[in-house]
């Protein structure tokens, strides 16, 4: 049976990305040897890190004076990476979820944290708004997608100060005017690649204000300087990046995954308003286009694990709630083909014709 998968991460990729991959995996461009297998510091592998590195700043149209890095430790590790460089006294933060209270969390260890907004009063299910972003900062930090809750800032925020931004799970999935913002980083398994590479985009002027030492591994400079290759990057993860990046630039680009991805969304999000069953748990105003979440209405309460049965057995994987939202999760990344969306649609539409009368 053909499986829909709604994972939000690691997720869906590609089917030509994974045969691509695996491929590589093989025997690299014929070379007779395994992409796992070679010297990073080889051309082969430079090669792949260098077409990485344009893909990215083609497709996301990376002014010049940015840096595109490949490190490893996930995004989490930039919770601390950000601060350790950037936080001299006070950084302002806007919490919108889980992944926010731990960006918080490390940065508290590091200075002074002004939370300047939260929607932590209404279980995130929304994006403050009319807040000010203080000037007597180092930077603001926010994430843009909100994996967990669902919820998403679809603008880019004109900033007093430099502006950070975690954008682990919709990173690509929509036009992003990169020049206002000091760095965006996420990790690569949400809308990438395999879990292992973390990517940060990072503005040239931003570095070199830390009043502290900063441990070799933990300054973005000691990368910047070797272009990734201080120590052994994550090549296999890298080069799925690499493949998934060509695959998107088949398609026409972030625009155009936009549009796909804003559809595939909207398609949905029409299902869950008008099924008697279900309801949307974010605003309206704050959805996300990536992670679509949903529970029963209070009176199908006692129907959920039905639900979830019965669509399991119809092929849609991943599709449970994290435990802090409850019900379902529908993650709608850049590989999820509009085609698995209606199937999801549809199974909805089944489980209604046998509930509802
Ligand atoms: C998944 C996720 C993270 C954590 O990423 P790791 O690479 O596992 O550290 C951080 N932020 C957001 C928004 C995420 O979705």
């Amino acid at each position: 049976m053909k499986k829909h998968n709604f994972s939000a991460g690691p997720s869906i990729l590609a089917q030509e990305v994974i045969e691509n991959t695996a491929k590589a995996v093989l025997d690299l461009n014929g070379i007779g040897l395994s992409v796992m297998e070679i010297s990073h510091r080889g051309k082969d592998f430079q090669a792949v890190m260098d077409e990485t590195v344009a893909l990215f700043r083609e497709l996301l149209d990376i002014p010049a004076n940015y840096h595109v890095l490949f490190l490893g430790g996930g995004a989490s590790m930039q919770f601390c990476m950000v601060p350790y460089n950037l936080l001299n006294k006070k950084a302002a933060y806007l919490e919108t979820g889980t992944w926010a209270k731990k960006a918080i969390k490390e940065a508290k260890g590091f200075g002074e944290v002004d939370v300047v907004a939260s929607s932590a009063d209404k279980n995130f299910n929304y994006i403050p708004k009319g807040f000010k972003i203080p000037e007597d900062v180092d930077y603001f930090h926010i994430t843009t997608n909100n994996t967990i809750f669902g919820t998403e800032i679809l603008e880019d925020y004109d900033s007093p100060v430099p502006l950070v931004a975690d954008m682990s799970s919709d990173i690509f999935s929509r036009y992003v005017d990169i020049s206002k913002y000091a760095i965006i980083y996420g990790g690569a398994q949400k809308n990438l690649g395999p879990a292992g590479a973390t990517f940060v985009i990072i503005r040239d002027d931003i570095l070199g204000k830390a009043e502290r030492y900063i441990p070799t591994m933990l300054d973005y400079n000691t990368h910047i300087d070797k272009g990734s290759m201080f120590n052994t990057p994550p090549c296999l993860p890298i080069y799925t990046c690499m493949e998934t990046l060509r695959w998107l630039k088949k398609l026409g680009g972030v625009k155009v995954m936009q549009e796909m991805n804003q559809e595939k969304a909207d398609l949905l999000y029409n299902e869950i308003d008008r099924n008697p069953l279900f309801v949307g748990t974010a605003e309206k105003d704050s959805r996300s286009i990536m992670n679509i979440c949903f529970v029963m209405k209070d009176e199908y309460q006692a129907l959920e694990k039905d639900f979830l049965e019965f669509a399991l057995s119809k092929g849609m994987v991943g599709i449970k709630g994290h435990r802090s939202v409850g019900g379902f999760r529908a993650s709608t990344y850049n590989a999820m083909p509009r085609e698995s969306v209606q199937a999801l649609i549809d199974v909805m539409q089944a489980f209604e014709k046998q509930h509802v009368k």
